[in-house]
């Protein structure tokens, strides 16, 4: 174990004596090629910003889609954690006129073996404390059968719940295998080609320069709409609409230098400029 660590200590030393003299040699990153023009950048944030539109473009089919699914989901377990509660209770329920039942039949027992006695009883006193005996199970008799009678209308309305919960909980997930279905399809449908799209996005990304790379995140991330690179339409800016004046057109139109909206800080281009896949590919 101690030698391994040794040697990976090494290994580390080494490292960073090679790279230390490479800080003193301006590093050369991908996006910082000396032969890239204001132009060609200007193509590639474009051709970015196209890409990542069509990105979000899919997104917008899938819309709401799968956060329906998701509120249907959790409907769906809601009801059937209050159906189980429901049926626990009505189970209960059934018990206790169980209990009932059982209690009035001990009852009438009673009231037999009394009667029976009252017929062998050598003196009043004897026959009226058992007629007092019978008296107090015929009322233990009515208390039972009142409770059981409340328990039985306590059953009815929570089976009458249990059943609404049911037909609702059919019905969600008739919903939610629907809207499942359909989420599917436009995945199956949109996948690839999102898929495609996000490698074509990473490789447009990685070559243009980290300070263009921040400012392009920062701007989409502010936008509603995504946009951090637009083109100048009818004299005004693509992104927030404002009138941009001819000399800054014109400045634009020559694509010498990277020209932001004054307005909205997106990135101005002309909208003749061209973004084919010829650009990003030469590029990388
Ligand atoms: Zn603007």
């Amino acid at each position: 174990m101690a030698k391994t660590k040794a040697s990976d200590t090494k290994k580390a030393v080494e490292a960073t004596a090679v790279e230390t003299p490479k800080k003193t040699v301006k590093p050369v990153a991908s996006g910082e090629k000396k032969d890239v023009s204001i132009e060609d950048k200007l193509r590639a944030l474009y051709r970015l910003q196209g890409i990542d539109s069509e990105i979000d473009r899919i997104r917008t089919i899938r819309g709401e889609l799968p956060l329906e699914v998701q509120d249907l989901e959790d409907e769906v377990v809601g009801l059937e954690t209050r159906i189980g509660n429901f049926s626990e209770e009505v189970n209960a329920l059934e018990d206790q006129v169980l209990a009932k039942k059982n209690q009035i039949k001990d009852a009438q027992a009673l009231i037999a073996k009394y009667t029976e006695q009252q017929g062998k009883v050598r003196n009043n006193r004897e026959y009226d404390s058992l007629t007092k005996e019978i008296e107090f199970q015929g009322l233990e008799i009515q208390l039972a059968e009142k409770k059981m009678k409340e328990f039985r209308v306590q059953i009815e309305q929570k089976n009458v719940f249990v059943d609404k919960a049911k037909n609702d909980l059919e019905e969600r997930k008739a919903d939610l295998a629907a809207k499942k279905a359909e989420l599917d399809d436009i995945i199956a449908e949109t996948q690839k080609d999102e898929d495609k799209l996000i490698g074509k996005s990473e490789a447009a990304y990685a070559i243009i320069e980290p300070r263009l790379q921040y400012a392009y995140k920062r701007l989409r991330g502010n936008a509603r709409n995504g946009l951090a690179v637009v083109t100048v339409t009818r004299d005004a800016c693509g992104g927030c609409f404002n009138q941009i004046p001819p000399q800054r057109q014109l400045d634009i139109r020559t694509r010498k230098k990277i020209i932001v909206c004054e307005y909205c800080g997106r990135v101005l281009v002309d909208a003749e400029i061209e973004t084919t896949d010829a650009v990003l590919e030469a590029a990388v």
